[in-house]
């Protein structure tokens, strides 16, 4: 059907600098020549590329934002454009990077000791080293400020007990971000894989995001020195603030996705024919069409002033929030449209929005629900809070 071109209807793109275009591209050719190749066995087989991840740090892709030893220090833009360009490939590729990122390097740039940073961040970025980040529980979802896994003094040691669930790379994860309750409130802890009483363990039968690891951690009275604490995270707003990071990426995210659709659908409009005419000569069709474009290019829009925004330091939590929300919202409509459009081929692995639909509903769900979202926004603009 001929190669990718990313709708750019109202010429956003126009506004990046050189840089932000060069990475752009840079990420674009990757996702076209070096994953998508790749995507339909893996997604098949339940599995992650792992041989890609060096790749992924070679290119600066690994806490592309993040500024500490080793880290690429980008800006925050480029870190959405990337996520937006690898999520054209697979949510499960970006989820790798948001993992990565926003939600092991990033907890421990911001709240880590120097010996933390030195030791982790130019091994995560290099993607040597593969981090995880383990706040949900099995009966802790939404509301992760009710978690059962401990942390209880014993000397100079910690030990943790209890169980983290949904996690993703938890089965490639050489160290794990772990929130546990302390005696003075929510805890975090660096675990590395080896240490006794920690295991992973896979979670099966997944009908959504299949190229991305999906785990279960296991916490059976692990000790660790004080040295694995990250000694400047206090209380739960620390884990919250490192999924503001990562809902931050997913907003460009998931217009990555939305534009694959687009594109798949509208390429297939213009080659399919039916009644003699191609499907994109048909009204109903072209409404279809321009319904995806006007919601591609307002989310389009809004991730890249939430960009800016944080460029310039301002990173308010119900802002992500709204562009988390409508942009998973407009994604997942994107792809079944999409998925329509292309009639019964649209259930074939053949075409890529099948799997994006199947992806989106865990993007949906995941880093607050469509509906936490709903209601953090909610509480900003009304001043009532209804999920306290
Ligand atoms: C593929 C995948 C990867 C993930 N990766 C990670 C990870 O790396 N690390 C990690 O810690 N977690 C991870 N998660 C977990 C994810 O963040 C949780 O699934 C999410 O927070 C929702 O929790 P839950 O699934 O328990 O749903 P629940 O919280 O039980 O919610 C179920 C439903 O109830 C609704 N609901 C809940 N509370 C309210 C309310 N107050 N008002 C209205 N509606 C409400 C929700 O919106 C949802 O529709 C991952 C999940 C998935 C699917």
């Amino acid at each position: 059907m001929g190669s990718y071109r990313a709708a750019d209807y109202y010429r956003l793109d126009e506004n990046l600098s050189v840089e932000e275009r060069g990475v752009r591209d840079v990420v674009r050719a990757f996702v076209e020549r070096e994953f998508l190749p790749l995507v339909r066995d893996h997604f098949h087989a339940g599995t992650f590329p792992t041989d890609l991840i060096p790749r992924l740090g070679e290119l600066g892709l690994l806490g592309a934002s993040i500024s500490g030893p080793g880290c690429p220090d980008l800006g925050h833009t480029i870190y959405g454009l990337i996520c937006r360009e690898l999520e054209r490939g697979d949510s499960g590729l970006r989820s790798f990077v948001s993992v990565q990122g926003s939600l092991v390097m990033w907890p421990i740039a911001t709240y880590g000791s120097e010996e933390q940073k030195s030791r982790w961040l130019p091994e995560l970025a290099a993607g040597r080293k593969i981090g995880c980040f383990g706040l949900t529980e099995a009966n802790h979802g939404s509301d992760p400020g009710g978690m059962e896994t401990r942390a209880e003094p014993d000397g100079k040691d910690w030990v943790l007990h209890g169980s983290k669930l949904w996690i993703t790379n938890a089965n490639l994860a050489d160290v794990a971000v772990v929130w546990a309750r302390g005696p003075r409130g929510v805890m975090g802890f660096l675990v590395e894989r080896g240490t006794p009483g920690f295991n992973a363990g896979p979670v099966k039968g997944k009908w959504s995001l299949r190229a991305s690891d999906t785990g279960e951690l296991i916490l059976d009275e692990v000790r660790l020195p004080d040295s694995a604490r990250l000694p400047l995270a206090r209380g739960l707003r620390a884990p919250l603030s490192c999924l503001n990071e990562a809902r931050y990426g997913i907003a460009w995210g998931a217009v990555g996705a939305a534009c694959d659709c687009y594109d798949t659908a509208l390429r297939f409009a213009g080659e399919r024919k039916q009644f003699n005419k191609p499907l994109s000569a048909f009204q109903l069709v072209q409404a279809k069409l321009v319904d995806m474009l006007t919601e591609i290019t307002k989310a389009q829009a809004l991730s890249l002033q939430l960009g800016r925004l944080k460029d310039r330091g301002i990173n308010e939590v119900p802002l992500v929030s709204l562009a988390k929300r409508n942009n998973v919202a407009m994604a997942l409509d994107c792809a079944r449209t999409a998925r329509d459009i292309l009639g019964a081929a649209g259930i074939t692995d053949e075409f890529g929005p099948g799997r994006h639909m199947a992806n989106l509903e865990s993007v949906k769900t995941y880093e607050g629900t469509h509906d936490i979202h709903t209601l953090i926004v909610g509480a900003d603009i009304t001043g009532e809070h209804a999920f306290r």
